[in-house]
């Protein structure tokens, strides 16, 4: 029998809170009382009903039968629930639900899910707001639109950083005023342009003389901002391969546009994405401080400063501080001039985190081949696990992204209980599709007694995930569940999202 036909249904589930391999933060951040909160998960599990609405299995749990209904429910039509309680909670309801549906015979009752914590999102514009008060931040929506986070900012007052036309319409459909949109791709197609201004969208970068000539005759009113190429060699994605002009040819760029009779209004830059050198940034500024003094050459007095994105979490006090500084020395005077940022990973980047079902194992074929003398190099996988999710789905940030997503054991042998004493071996992870390009974690280490039907999550899988999965082989794209949050904040980001309305 198989281990998901050997976990019954009704079977309690086990937390113990001694020993959990589960995030580090779990036994701070949820009550201690193991009954308590197996009696809530326990509850949880007999009160899930046992086919939940369409297919969208994940997100059709509900809080159970000692979580009475409480006014400040938030529920927006056509979104999954907004849940409470720490996301570690959710990511281990979200197994007890799978095992559920699978004793219930249910297809695809396994599918991995991520689970996103908008108190953390909430969090982070604080943050923002602490550190770069001067800086109004413009989120990037191709790092991950989803509709919660996009409701989450949009009633936080952040404005939005769209690419085409399906982003501009995106935050058009939640009653985003188009002043507070940023078109900041510097090469547009035509009727994007076109489609924009009817939706009344003219803030939009440009890096070239073709473009300008584009605006001129589609959107002759349009405020432009000149891109401008910085360094972006310490970044993981070098945006400067594709975009930004370099200062060298903003004097024409300028002129060009002035003969078109077109008002540029500011510069912008991008560090790169993932920008592990705070003083790119430095850089950069001083790079939109020449382009500004150009600006003034060509007849323009320029009034927003745009510092883009690459914003990264574990650097942000550093890189806002080197940030402020650099302004100040360049931007003394600055009491006319509009400073945006626009920040995509920093928002949501550990916002959401992914469990995936380990739906097969066998041994590499070098050792499925060889003799058992064959020496073994402890360090070289020894055995090969294939989860639900992969590179062609949430895990194309490995190639996308440059990312290295690394997995925690959420459940092993039916109970989330990983002993600290479980011995662990070299192993690979890999996604469910037929193509060897799909694989996960080349080595990594995991409990000898994984096995199929256990449970791996990763964490910060916000950024660049599943906004940009494909279902290549027939394989679905993850779905999400949503938490305000275990925390004191999460009154908060319900009152926010809740006073917003629809
Ligand atoms: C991708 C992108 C961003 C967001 O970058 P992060 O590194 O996620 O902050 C911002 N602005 C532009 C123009 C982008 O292309």
């Amino acid at each position: 029998m198989s281990r998901l036909e050997v976990l019954a249904a009704q079977s309690p589930v086990d937390f113990d809170f001694d020993i959990i391999s589960c995030s580090p933060s779990l036994s701070t951040t949820i009550p201690r009382d193991k009954t308590l909160v197996n009696a809530i998960a326990n509850g949880l599990l007999s009160s899930a009903p046992h086919v939940l609405p369409g297919h969208d299995t994940a997100s059709g749990l509900v809080l159970g039968k000692g979580d009475a209904r409480v006014d400040d429910d938030v529920t927006i039509p056509g979104l999954p629930p907004l849940l409470r309680g720490h996301p570690d909670i959710h990511l281990r309801n979200g197994v007890m639900n799978a095992y559920e549906l699978a004793a219930a015979g249910e297809v695809d009752a396994e599918k991995a899910f991520f689970v996103a914590d908008l108190s953390y999102v909430y969090r982070q514009h604080l943050r923002w707001k602490a550190n770069l008060p001067e800086i109004e931040p413009f989120y990037a929506v191709k790092c991950n639109p989803d509709p919660y986070v996009l409701r989450l900012l949009a009633a936080l007052g952040t404005g939005f950083d769209c690419a085409s036309m399906g982003e501009i319409s995106q935050v058009a459909a939640i009653n985003i005023d188009p002043s507070r949109i940023i078109f900041a791709n510097p090469c547009k197609a035509a009727s994007f342009i076109r489609s924009a201004a009817k939706s009344g969208v003219d803030m939009m970068t440009f890096d070239n003389t073709d473009e300008l000539y584009k605006i001129a005759r589609v959107n002759p009113s349009a405020k432009l901002v000149v891109r401008i190429l910085t360094d972006d060699s310490k970044s993981l994605c070098r945006l400067g391969l594709k975009f930004g002009a370099p200062l060298v040819s903003v004097p024409g760029l300028l002129a060009k546009a002035r003969e078109l009779q077109l008002d540029v209004i500011g510069v912008s830059f991008h560090v790169g994405s993932g920008c592990y050198d705070s003083s790119a940034f430095a850089d950069a500024v001083k790079r939109a401080r020449s382009a500004f003094d150009m600006g003034k050459e060509a007849g323009y007095e320029f009034n927003l400063l745009d510092v883009g994105g690459g914003f990264e979490d574990g650097s942000f006090e550093t890189t806002a501080s080197i940030l402020k500084d650099a302004i100040s020395q360049h931007f003394p005077n600055r009491r006319d001039i509009r400073i945006i940022a626009e920040p995509g990973r920093y928002y949501v980047s550990k916002a959401f985190s992914l469990a995936a079902n380990v739906i097969a194992r066998r041994a590499p074929p070098a050792l499925e081949r060889g003799s058992q003398d064959v020496d073994v190099d402890p360090e070289q996988p020894s055995v090969m696990y294939y989860i639900n999710d992969g590179v062609y789905g949430s895990f194309n940030c490995i190639l996308f992204d440059h990312q290295a997503p690394q997995p925690h054991v959420l459940s092993l042998g039916g109970s989330f209980h990983v002993p600290a004493s479980v011995p662990l071996r070299a192993s690979s992870v890999w996604g469910p599709t037929c193509d060897s390009i799909d694989c996960v974690c080349a080595v990594t280490q995991l409990p000898e007694t994984l096995q199929v039907g256990d449970w791996l999550a990763f964490e910060n899988m916000g950024a660049y995930t599943m906004c940009a999965a494909s279902q290549f082989n027939g394989f679905e794209v993850s779905t999400v569940m949503y938490t305000a949050g275990g925390g004191a904040d999460a009154a908060e980001v319900r009152a926010v999202l809740r006073e917003r309305g629809q």
